[in-house]
């Protein structure tokens, strides 16, 4: 299936019919799988029989679909999917690292990631450094003996930061470093970071992939040396495994990536262009925007700018919330990547748990609104922020 183009293999990846010769894929929801005699169970419980399941927490056919499917959008040899994105960074981190390792992470990633990083990893022995996601040289300088991973998120949510990934390989792997990319935000249909250098790449299927706001999922993918056994592992004796039917939504939902998400960035390029020339607008963050400041970058590395569009309003938090409080169209909810364009308020939702010193740095300020596009007419989506723009 190789050589066949993103949407091709969006569509045509994945597919194990069964005695049915169904042409949709079957959705197989059960826990365990039977054999047909004790020796056939012994040997699959004790040495793992290849491409036999035993029990769902391991593996289960539609969550191996969803797996290949997505490995061959993001070209990794190997996938693994979780619960959720945050399950994902768990499941990779507990798999490859250890008490006493260093990370150096980037300051603009999601807030829950920020957490999971301070309050969990550091609780059981990790150290972790955060440093500004446009910066390679403060990656740089971050090294330390022990450092064992670099993690990132590009573009960052909220503020729409473009990091260098081929240039963050370059460092890691000179340093014996792995590079971990959290893709959420662009998908594979926009930017496929292990083509850049990068070694395992993370998803939240829970925005993208399924794209219409339905279940959770995430995955872990990349070399199958490095992410095969860890993570089955993992999966095996921790348990945060993706459900066959999560799979089975996000697997039909990966069928439209690529023409959603030409969809999504075309309305928020409109949005975004539309949002600069406003007169309470102080600030528009979007990779598309030739305003962007990894504007250059941002083109090099993605298809094109993706579905977030940040905005700063004039007038702090009071200006903010009377923007989002006047929509009646957008939904006020933290979720992305839905067909249904949200409209948020980081400062107080998504990153109101961290602390204040951590958000100034990472540039979350109270007058910041993020929106991520989704597939409405542009017009309608103007029209609900310009009632309390103009207002
Ligand atoms: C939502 C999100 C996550 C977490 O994913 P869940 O599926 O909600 O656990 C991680 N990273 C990014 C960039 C996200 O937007």
């Amino acid at each position: 299936m190789d050589h066949y183009q993103l949407d091709t293999l969006a569509v045509r990846t994945g597919i194990h019919r069964s005695q049915f010769a169904e042409h949709s894929e079957a959705m197989y929801l059960t826990s365990s799988f039977v054999f047909d005699n004790a020796q056939q169970a012994a040997d699959a419980f004790q040495k793992g029989i290849e491409g036999r399941n035993v029990y769902s927490r391991f593996t289960n056919p539609t969550v191996t679909a969803f797996e290949e499917r997505l490995a061959a959008l993001e070209g990794a040899e190997c996938c693994v999917a979780t619960a959720s994105g945050m399950s994902a960074i768990l499941a990779i981190t507990m798999a490859l690292f250890k008490a006493g390792d260093h990370v150096v992470i980037s300051q603009g990633v999601f807030g829950s990631t920020v957490q999971l990083f301070t309050n969990f990893f550091e609780k059981f022995g990790m150290q972790v450094s955060f440093v500004p996601p446009t910066d390679p040289s403060a990656w740089e300088a971050a090294l330390r003996p022990e450092t064992k991973m670099f993690f990132v998120e590009t573009p960052s949510n909220p503020l729409t930061e473009v990091s260098d990934i081929g240039a963050l390989a370059a460092i890691a792997h000179r340093a014996g470093v792995v590079l971990i990319v959290d893709n959420c935000f662009c998908s594979p249909a926009l930017q496929r970071p292990l083509d850049l250098g990068a070694d395992i790449v993370i998803h939240s299927a829970t925005k993208y992939l399924d794209g219409q706001g339905r279940v959770l999922g995430g995955a872990v993918l990349g070399k199958r040396s490095l992410v095969h056994g860890p993570m089955l592992q993992f999966m095996r004796n921790a348990g945060p495994s993706m459900s066959p039917f999560n799979a089975w939504v996000c697997l039909k939902g990966m069928e439209t990536l690529g023409i959603r998400m030409e969809a999504h960035s075309a309305r928020a390029l409109e949005l975004a262009t539309w949002l600069e020339q406003h007169p309470r607008v102080a600030r528009v963050f979007y990779p598309g925007l030739a305003s962007h400041p990894q504007h250059a970058l941002a083109m090099r590395q993605q298809k094109s700018g993706g579905g977030v569009v940040s905005f700063e309003v004039k007038g702090g938090r009071e200006a903010a919330w009377r923007v989002i409080d006047a929509t009646k169209l957008m939904s006020i909810t933290g979720n992305l990547g839905d067909t249904k364009t949200t409209i948020t308020h980081p400062a107080t939702t998504t990153h109101g748990r961290i602390p204040q010193a951590t958000r100034d740095a990472a540039g979350v300020t109270e007058g910041l609104i993020r929106v991520a596009v989704g597939l409405e007419a542009v017009v309608d989506l103007k029209a609900d922020l310009a009632r309390g723009l103009d207002g």
